[in-house]
């Protein structure tokens, strides 16, 4: 509980000192055309001036993104394009190292957590990654410039189409003991392998490529995040959105 009212006075802190100018915010949107066009000079710049400490969450938060441990405390956040831990080998969010959602898809998580802990009480929602503004996505998009736009799509969705993510309506999570050792799901997070595909699981437990144990991990995970309303992918089984792309594009503004 005392953790709870530390997050909460923190997000207040933030909120009631919001120092996120007029010129922050173009300076993202200036990044945001010139990662269109891949300048890199002009990219390296502007993302050193977006990425000073705290800019990033000022910014989430004056747009109205929520915290999701100030609503769920026992929810623990590793934020993996904050680290050189993810796909890209590169670090992408600067100094964040909070997830933050559209209110009600935090609303949403939070009752994820509430079901896993009513299944045992020893197990938490790991949080990967959450919103993801759109500059992040062209960044990781030109990062793998170097493979076919046809196979690209197997790790990152094509920022001109958005993803959920960018809507601050999907997460991206696994279950994690109280130690913080994630649970064995078979494949790590951001494997664009099939294995990693729920879709594909049975096959993978028929052939020995996934064990049984594996399988109830992910199946736990899902059965929590869908009592919760969100929907997972075929393609990936840490990827829950918490309404499809047309409805989060009607409620929201993505996060440029
Ligand atoms: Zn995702």
């Amino acid at each position: 509980m005392q953790k709870y009212f530390i997050y909460l006075g923190f997000t207040y802190g933030l909120l009631s000192c919001n120092l996120f100018s007029k010129n922050d915010e173009a300076a993202f949107t200036t990044l945001l055309v010139d990662y269109q066009s891949n300048e890199s000079d002009s990219v390296n710049r502007l993302e050193n001036q977006v990425l000073a400490p705290d800019t990033l969450e000022l910014r989430l938060i004056s747009l109205g993104l929520i915290d999701v441990q100030s609503i769920n405390p026992h929810i623990i956040v590793d934020l993996k394009y904050s680290t050189e831990d993810n796909f890209m080998k590169t670090h992408v969010y600067g100094s964040l190292n909070r997830a933050y959602l559209q209110q009600k898809p935090a609303e949403m998580l939070s009752r994820a957590q509430e079901f896993l802990s009513d299944r045992d009480s020893n197990l938490y929602l790991l949080v990967y990654d959450a919103v993801r503004p759109v500059w992040v996505q062209w960044k990781m998009w030109n990062l793998l410039d170097s493979i076919p736009v046809s196979k690209r799509v197997n790790f990152v969705s094509n920022p001109k189409n958005k993803s959920v993510h960018n809507y601050g309506a999907a997460v991206d999570l696994t279950i994690c003991d109280a130690a913080g050792n994630p649970l064995d799901m078979g494949a790590g997070f951001d494997d664009p392998r099939p294995i990693a595909y729920p879709s594909k699981e049975a096959h993978f437990l028929s052939t020995g490529l996934l064990t049984q144990e594996q399988v109830n991990n992910r199946k736990l995970l899902r059965e929590v995040m869908k009592k919760a309303g969100f929907r997972n992918l075929d393609t990936e089984w840490w990827h829950f959105n918490a309404m499809s792309r047309y409805e989060a594009k009607k409620m929201y503004q993505p996060v440029p």
